[in-house]
């Protein structure tokens, strides 16, 4: 409890305290003890479990296959391509002792799989009939982070990364794209996240990648946050790992890579798109549990009568839980699933029993009603259909509210200090990091749907170079 008596810190007063205690508080995750891992708790780990089974199944249906590839790459593949390395080099972890002596060549703990899949490829790939080929792997990754914070940036995550090998660059293009799309649905209809796909800046490039587009979506502090990326590599992987193919014409030719990710950040992202002051708010599609049931007194009629809705409700595909604990008072356990995020609650005491009915409360948006018994498998479905729309329609108002067209400096640091600045911007890497420098705000993406247009660049006056607005604003 904090000093007045709330379950957590008001977002207003710090965001990132109410963050962190929604985190301890709820049960999603702790600290491990090496700096900067986390512990995954099982309600966290669901919420990832249920992303991860919408993800995978979009990611099968669109003709990917899963493989998995060593957690451990000799040190010398990521010296193969310049910018990887440069780009990737501070966070690595290095073994150089094993069995008991020193390795005669390092090895690096992944830190991402291009080089090892590519080295891989090489193998696997001699014609066109071997292309496209489409491998996507769940794994865990280690990149050595400096400033850690939990689900956002952590030593070790848990993602999903997208490894593709194509014959010319079109080909290659439209997987990216395919990608880009999967996660903005993914976003959109499983996390209620209304993200902005779009093209990152080539200061804000992949290490080693030819182009980056990224889904960006707005958290309750008014800060972007990259919920997943999709790489076009070029033929920087291929050639530095040497992956050729043999023409319908018989020559060499030298294939098209992609790659791209989503993460456990998203549990993050979930967190702070649609959290408030009581605590974490949960989109259905991710929770845990939809609908807690407290059974309100302690007869054995009404414990029976709490077990026979909830076994009806899991017929009816919904995830339920009954609290049934007896050493908590209805009001806590109340307060408890609120700061959890469950989205409804069904309260079930003795008159409601007498009057074949149940009250069911919303985590928000709803007043509570009564409900009858008879109907809970047509009113409870609807409403998590509901109670999911709201979230995305509440976190689409709330970024168009924090996000403002400007187009001279004044109003650009305004608007870049609480939300988000689309302006336009000359594409020099130096004029960026002078925005940054006296903003925080970077360029987050050049929205793939924003409408063509010109002008000057909000900070220098040069033309625009992107024939469209980019947005700008402070991220996680
Ligand atoms: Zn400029």
């Amino acid at each position: 409890m904090t000093k007045d008596g709330r379950a957590v810190t008001a977002q207003s007063e710090d965001f990132s305290a109410w963050y962190n205690e929604v985190i301890t508080r709820a049960e999603l995750a702790d600290r491990g003890p090496v700096r900067g891992t986390m512990v995954i708790r099982p309600y966290g780990y669901r919420i990832w479990e249920l992303l991860q089974e919408e993800l995978d199944r979009r990611i099968k249906a669109t003709g990917h296959q899963n493989a998995y590839f060593p957690l451990l790459v000799p040190a010398s593949y990521l010296d193969r391509e310049a910018e990887h390395v440069e780009g990737f080099a501070p966070e690595l972890a290095v073994v150089t002792h094993a069995g008991g002596k020193e390795l005669e060549e390092s090895v690096v703990v992944r830190p991402t799989s291009e080089t090892i899949i590519g080295e891989m490829m090489s193998r696997w790939i001699s014609s066109h009939r071997d292309l496209p080929m489409l491998l996507n792997q769940w794994a865990n990754v280690v990149r050595w982070e400096l400033r850690p914070r939990t689900f956002l940036r952590t030593t070790e995550f848990l993602w999903q990364e997208g490894h593709t090998a194509h014959a010319d660059a079109e080909d290659a293009m439209r997987e990216t794209m395919l990608a880009l799309r999967i996660y903005t649905e993914v976003a959109r209809d499983v996390a209620a996240m209304p993200v902005v796909p779009g093209e990152k800046t080539p200061g804000e490039r992949f290490a080693g990648a030819a182009r980056t587009f990224t889904i960006e979506s707005m958290m309750r502090d008014g800060k972007a946050l990259q919920a997943g990326t999709s790489h076009y590599m070029g033929t920087n992987f291929a050639r530095a790992f040497g992956i050729r193919y043999a023409a319908e014409d018989g020559r060499l030719e030298t294939c098209h890579t992609t790659s791209w990710g989503m993460t456990t950040r998203m549990i993050g992202a979930v967190i702070m798109t649609h959290g408030d002051d009581r605590g974490l708010v949960l989109p259905p599609r991710l929770a845990p549990y939809q609908v807690v049931v407290v059974p309100i007194g302690r007869g054995e009629e009404i414990a029976a009568a709490a077990a026979r809705v909830a076994e009806r409700l899991a017929a009816a595909g919904v995830r339920v839980h009954v609290d049934d604990r007896p050493q908590h008072s209805p009001g806590y356990k109340y307060n408890e699933w609120e700061l959890r995020g469950v989205p409804l609650r069904l309260e079930l005491g003795p008159r409601d029993l007498a009057a074949a009915s149940a009250v069911l409360a919303w985590r928000i948006g709803g007043e509570k009603e009564n409900v009858a018994l008879a109907d809970l498998e047509e009113i409870v479905p609807r409403a998590l259909d509901e109670f999911q729309d709201l979230l995305l329609r509440r976190a689409a108002d709330f970024r168009a509210a924090a996000t403002s067209a400007v187009d001279d400096w004044a109003g650009f640091r305004a608007a870049a200090a609480d939300g988000w600045a689309a302006a336009f911007h000359c594409g020099e890497a130096a004029c960026e990091q002078q925005i940054k420098a006296e903003t925080a705000a970077t360029a987050r993406c050049v929205p793939n749907d924003a409408p063509e247009a010109e002008g000057t660049c909000v900070r220098c006056g040069r033309p625009s170079a992107y024939g469209k607005r980019v947005l700008f604003g402070r991220a996680y």
